[in-house]
């Protein structure tokens, strides 16, 4: 292994700085070049790549987003880019690469493998939606800033005895809802995988308030609905005054909490240590606070198992 490449792919995710930072400082540790590839996938195909040395990676362990920029492209997935991809590769003597993205972008890194590039992939993406790991790089940070954002919103709700929305990310995984609700204190969670209906949320409004509850948070995952409509569902059956916020790329962004750049740091350096033993065709995960590799095409293959139990714990605590 002489020469290695590393990028960011899809959705950016606090600590992917934090990884290319482990990625290039542990190459160069170990004596091997590492080519900083520009904006995803598309890098390779336009062959944007440049030498990376200790200080490229210098004052980026605490800052959002990615210094490699980010992109989805979709010539990628067609067979002329990946022909392009791969030619620039080779031309470059690219011995093995690390991609940092979701599923999507582990998805071209399986094809990199299947032609035969060593490839190593590292979880980043805030939406916690990839089945074989228990966290994804960017996962805690963007919980950390939904429950900011809950305490605030809390604050206000209490005061004029509102019931306040708050819509997070999570298109078909429930994550970042879930455990921002239970961490957070909300009275409703509404996730993809446990449908609830209106009638049921405007129950647990309604039995709160007879509790002398001064507000209730309904933390909703984007993929559940949207907040605009649900804020209507609810006045069209109880008359409670409702105020929703849609919280966006604010989840995306800001520094990445301690978990993340420790995340990043280990999974950087583990993936090109992976490679130098010759193991690609992998990702990288973590089971039990620890950080592991399983082989890609099993990986993708696996299905994210729901946390029912921490979902009954919210309706527990909530009351
Ligand atoms: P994420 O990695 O955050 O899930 P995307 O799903 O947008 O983000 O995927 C990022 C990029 O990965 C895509 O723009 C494309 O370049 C690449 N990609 C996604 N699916 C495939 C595929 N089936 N084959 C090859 N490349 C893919």
């Amino acid at each position: 292994m002489r020469r290695i490449g590393v990028l960011t792919s899809g959705g950016d995710a606090p600590g992917m700085n934090a990884a290319i930072r482990a990625v290039v400082r542990y190459a160069i540790y170990s004596n091997i070049e590492v080519l900083g590839i520009g904006k995803g996938y598309r890098g390779l195909i336009e062959n944007d790549m440049k030498n990376m040395d200790l200080s490229s990676v210098a004052d980026i362990i605490h800052r959002g987003g990615t210094i490699l920029g980010t992109d989805r492209c979709e010539e990628f997935k067609t067979e002329e880019g990946f022909g392009k991809a791969l030619d620039n590769l080779r031309y470059r003597e690219v011995d093995g690469i690390i991609v940092i993205g979701g599923d999507g972008s582990f998805q071209g890194a399986r094809k990199l493998s299947r032609a035969g590039i060593p490839t190593v992939g590292i979880p980043g993406t805030i939406d916690n939606d990839l089945a074989y790991t228990e966290y994804t790089l960017g996962f805690n940070t963007a919980l950390n800033t939904i429950l900011d954002s809950i305490g605030k919103i809390r604050d206000t709700s209490s005061s004029h005895e509102r019931t306040n929305i708050i819509e997070v990310m999570g298109r078909h995984c429930g994550d970042l809802a879930l455990y921002s609700g239970l961490a957070g204190g909300a009275e409703v969670v509404m996730i993809p995988e446990a449908p609830i209906s209106i009638d049921g949320i405007c129950e647990i409004i309604m039995r709160g308030k007879a509790r002398g509850k001064k507000h209730s948070i309904i933390v909703l995952a984007e993929g559940s609905g949207n907040a605009y409509d649900l804020k209507d569902e609810i006045n069209k059956r109880i008359d409670v005054s409702v105020r929703y916020t849609v919280l966006g790329y604010i989840q995306r962004g800001g520094t990445p909490t301690a978990y993340d750049r420790l995340l990043g740091s280990r999974m950087g350096a583990k993936g090109v240590e992976l490679l130098v033993d010759g193991i690609g065709n992998v990702v990288l995960g973590t089971k039990d606070g620890k950080v592991f590799h399983q082989d890609i095409e099993e990986a993708l293959c696996m299905e994210k198992q729901f946390d029912y139990e921490a979902y009954e714990l919210t309706k527990i605590l909530s009351v």
